[in-house]
C-alpha cells in the first residue's frame, strides 16, 4: 500500500485517493504517489493492500531465453517476458486486477471499459470474480475470439462502429453520467496503470538485479511502457546504483501517432482519426486523449529510447518466426515487438551486444484471423500408403 494521493504528471497538482480520471486544473493525467520511506520493497508500492486484492493468479509470468531467434536476428541475448501467460491470456490482467480491487473498495457495483479486446476479456473476468457487473464497448473490428471470451465471463458487450476512440469517448460519457467506475486501460484510470509496474519488479528479480539495455513494448496509448519504466525507477530507489533501461515503443505503420512525433522530434502527439492495422491491440488513434501519447513519448525520451512503427506484413512475418523458432505463439499486436526489434537492428538503433527483453502482450489464440499458415491441411481416408504419400518416406 503506502499510497498517499494522486498527482498530475503535467502540473503537479495533488488530489486524494478517489475515483478521479484527470487533473481538475489542467485536465492532465493523474498518477498515484507513495510514501516510499514506509516501504521496504518496491512490490509494496500499490494503491491497494494485499488482503484486499481481487486476483485470479495473475503475474509471475515466465521469462524465456530465446537463443534460436537471437541467433537468427544476430543479437547476443534475447529474453521474452511472457505476459500472454496471464489468466485471460494478456498483459491486461495485472492492471485490471488492481482496477477491479479499487472498484470494490470504492463501493461501485458496476464497471465499464472501452477496449480493443484484451482489456475487455480481462475486465469481464475480474468483474465476475468480484461479483460486479461489467459493460464493455469494443470496436466493430474486434476479433470474434476476444468478443466470445468476454461474453463467456458474463459482461454486457456492445460493438461500436468506427475506430477504438469512439468506444473510449462513449465509455467515458456513460461512466460519468451514471457513476460507473471506468476501467478503460489507457492512462485514464490512474490505479490500473500501477498494475503494470509489477512487470519491471519481476524482471528485476528474474534477472537477479541485472537491468536489460533495451525493453521492447508494443504501444497504443502506452500504459504498459510507462508502468514498466516507473517500476524500474522504484527498483532504483530501493537498490542504489540500479540503471534504467531504454524503452522502445513499437507501433503499427497504419496507426503511428507516437512514432511520427518521435521521428519529427516533436514534443506533442497528434491523434490518428483512422487507424488501419491488423494489430488491433495497438490500433489506438488517441482521438480526444492525445495527452496519453504525449506523456508516453516524454517517458521514452527520458529513457533515451525510441519509438518506431512496423508494417502489418512484418508483424505477421515476426509472428510466424517467433512461433517456428521458439514455440511461442502470440497475437499480431504482441508480435509487433519482435518486428520492432528486427527493424531497430537494421536501423542500428541498438547494438548486437545489447541485452534485450521483448514484452509479449497477448496470446496467439486471441486473434487467429490473419495468421499466415496454410488455409487447409491434407485429409486422408485411412490408408498407410496415402499417409506416406503426404508425409514422405
Ligand atoms: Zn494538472
Amino acid at each position: 500500500m503506502h499510497a498517499t494521493g494522486l498527482k498530475c504528471v503535467f502540473c503537479q497538482a495533488t488530489y486524494s485517493l478517489e475515483p478521479l480520471y484527470e487533473c481538475a486544473a489542467c485536465t492532465g493525467l493523474l498518477e498515484v504517489v507513495y510514501d516510499r520511506t514506509q516501504a521496504d520493497d518496491p512490490r509494496a508500492l500499490l494503491p491497494i493492500s494485499k488482503q484486499d486484492r481481487i486476483h485470479l493468479g495473475e503475474g509471475e509470468t515466465s521469462l524465456l531465453s530465446a537463443p534460436r531467434l537471437a541467433k537468427r536476428l544476430g543479437i547476443k541475448e534475447l529474453l521474452l517476458k511472457c505476459e500472454f501467460m496471464n489468466p485471460t491470456g494478456s498483459f491486461k490482467d495485472r492492471p485490471v486486477a488492481i482496477g477491479i480491487s479499487k472498484a470494490v473498495e470504492f463501493g461501485f457495483q458496476k464497471v465499464i471499459a472501452a477496449s480493443s479486446g484484451n482489456g475487455a476479456a480481462s475486465v469481464s473476468a475480474y468483474a465476475a470474480r468480484a461479483g460486479l457487473e461489467a459493460i464493455i464497448l469494443v470496436p466493430e473490428s474486434t476479433p470474434i475470439e476476444k468478443v466470445r471470451q468476454t461474453l463467456a465471463y458474463g459482461a454486457k458487450v456492445i460493438r461500436v462502429k468506427g475506430p477504438y476512440s469512439n468506444c473510449f469517448s462513449l465509455a467515458k460519457q456513460l461512466g460519468e453520467s451514471q457513476n460507473i467506475f471506468n476501467l478503460t486501460t489507457t492512462l485514464l484510470n490512474p490505479y490500473t496503470v500501477e498494475g503494470n509496474k509489477a512487470v519491471a519488479h519481476e524482471l528485476y528479480e528474474q534477472m537477479k538485479g541485472f537491468v536489460p539495455d533495451v525493453i521492447y513494448v508494443p504501444i497504443g496509448a502506452g500504459p504498459l511502457l510507462i508502468g514498466i519504466y516507473r517500476g524500474y525507477e522504484e527498483a532504483r530507489h530501493f537498490h542504489e546504483g540500479t540503471k534504467l533501461p531504454r524503452m522502445a515503443g513499437i507501433q503499427a505503420t497504419g496507426n503511428n501517432p507516437i512514432a511520427t512525433a518521435f521521428t519529427l522530434g516533436e514534443s506533442v502527439v497528434r491523434s490518428e482519426p483512422n487507424p488501419q492495422t491488423i494489430a488491433g491491440g495497438i490500433a489506438d488513434g488517441l482521438v480526444g486523449y492525445e495527452k496519453d501519447g504525449t506523456y508516453t513519448l516524454q517517458i521514452v525520451n527520458q529513457s533515451n529510447g525510441f519509438v518506431l512503427d512496423v508494417s502489418d506484413a512484418r508483424i505477421l512475418e515476426a509472428q510466424i518466426l517467433l512461433a517456428e523458432e521458439e514455440g511461442v505463439f502470440v497475437e499480431p499486436s504482441a508480435a509487433a515487438g519482435i518486428a520492432g526489434l528486427m527493424k531497430s537492428l537494421e536501423e542500428h538503433r541498438i547494438s548486437e551486444n545489447d541485452s534485450v527483453v521483448v514484452v509479449l502482450t497477448g496470446h496467439g489464440l486471441k486473434d487467429m484471423g490473419n495468421v499466415r499458415v496454410a488455409s487447409e491441411v491434407p485429409t486422408i481416408e485411412n490408408g498407410m500408403e496415402q499417409l506416406l504419400g503426404v508425409v514422405g518416406k
